[in-house]
């Protein structure tokens, strides 16, 4: 809230579709979506219904339940590089947990990561970019030792140039190139055409494993994520927020053969008491269940696309699906660098104006706005006009 000039966050008690109401009652239509899990909107009646069910029978065993097969099926069917996966409780153990794998399976150390993306607070991805092009990591918060941060690369995003610049430099010591295929962490910044497929490339020519972060793009930009979207096969697949319909639940998969060195059946450890947990997984599947009618994904890009047009002309809009961001800026945002040429004081305005015209949008200019489906084209169409009457 510090970053859009407001000393106190906003509580909330309660939320119904597009909508949250704040604890003095104060009622906005939500564009946050709790960062992205809610895809058919706060309280969905059908997602409440499987928890209260589930709950009833007991909410965790320590022992496998038929309904983490039934997810993971679902899970594997929906995305395409998915062969085996594991669940787990959130996204930064999914990142986590993925690198570990990933060492191990290719003897390597070495990550490479994209200045701006984010993969959860995994110590050795919280490693900012010194100056250059391509630099070894800098922890990015105290408590990371430079220790760890030493064995992450950090690159421009879209810059096939520095990116490849890195791998020939540290390429025998890679274990893996780390990206958001869409970034959503400065803000929606999509790949450029060709940096996708070249990261791929460059993974098979240096014998790393390409890791997906798809926590925010997976089931978003389409059933199958962005790598559906885009055509390109990671490794490792990194899933969250919507997987888990708005439960503490999260995934990561990929290759069977890179998939089979995980414990019990490998000898790369990795454990979670409350792992496939029973109300997660019933949420997460009576999510998931629905995303096979196509429909889903066309009302989204219509929904969007009505989004996107009416905010035309107040700022730069980059969107790809149902995830969006006006940057208060006209250029367009490529990378990291771009997006911090924002006018950040001019966004917090925007979001002070909005906010006390029932309008509820991220405090900070480097995040998303989540379309649900449960946005109409009156809470779509309330939002343009809010932004519209904003004037400094
Ligand atoms: C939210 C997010 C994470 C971290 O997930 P948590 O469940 O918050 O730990 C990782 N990667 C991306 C791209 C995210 O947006």
């Amino acid at each position: 809230m510090r970053a859009v000039g407001l000393d106190e966050p906003v509580f909330m008690r309660r939320g119904a579709g597009a909508y949250i109401e704040d604890v003095d009652g104060g009622r906005y239509v939500d564009w946050v979506m709790s960062w992205g899990p809610l895809l058919f909107g706060h309280a969905d009646p059908d997602t409440i219904e499987a928890v209260v069910e589930a709950a009833a029978r007991g909410t965790t065993f320590g022992a496998p339940t038929e309904a983490e097969v039934e997810l993971a099926a679902e899970i594997v069917d929906a995305v395409p590089s998915l062969e085996k996966v594991r669940l787990v409780s959130s996204g930064t153990e999914a990142a986590m947990s993925a690198v570990r794998l990933a060492r191990a399976f290719t003897s390597r150390d070495r990550i490479l990561k994209f200045s701006g993306c984010y993969h959860g607070h995994v110590d050795a991805l919280l490693a900012s970019a010194g100056s250059g092009f391509a630099t070894l990591g800098i922890p990015s918060t105290p408590g990371v030792p430079t220790r760890v941060t030493e064995h992450t690369i950090v690159a421009p995003y879209n810059d096939v140039d520095a990116t490849a610049e890195a791998v020939a430099r540290y390429g025998e010591g890679l274990a893996a190139i780390i990206v958001e295929p869409v970034a959503g962490n400065m803000g929606v910044v999509p790949p450029e055409h060709g940096f996708l497929t070249a990261l791929r490339r460059l993974c098979d020519g240096s014998g790393a494993l390409l890791i997906f972060d798809e926590v925010i793009t997976g089931f978003r930009v389409g059933r199958g994520g962005a790598q559906e979207l885009y055509g390109v096969r990671p490794d490792l697949t990194l899933l969250g927020k919507i997987v888990g319909g708005g439960l503490p639940l999260a995934a990561f998969g990929g290759r069977a053969d890179v998939m089979d060195r995980l414990a019990p059946r490998g000898d790369v450890y990795q454990a979670g008491t409350l792992s496939g947990n029973p109300l997660a997984t019933a949420a997460g599947l009576s999510v998931l269940r629905r995303l096979r009618d196509e429909n889903v994904y066309r009302q989204l890009e219509r929904k969007g696309a009505r989004l996107e047009t009416g905010l035309a002309g107040h700022g730069r809009v980059q969107r790809v699906g149902a995830m969006a961001t006006l940057f208060m800026t006209d250029e367009p945002v490529r990378n990291f660098d771009d997006a911090q040429r924002a006018d950040t004081d001019r966004y917090g305005a925007l979001f002070r104006h909005l906010l006390a015209n029932g309008v509820y949008v991220a405090p900070s200019q480097f995040e998303c706005v989540f379309v649900s489906l449960a946005h109409g084209d009156e809470e779509i169409d309330r939002t343009i006009e809010a932004v519209g009457s904003y004037h400094d």
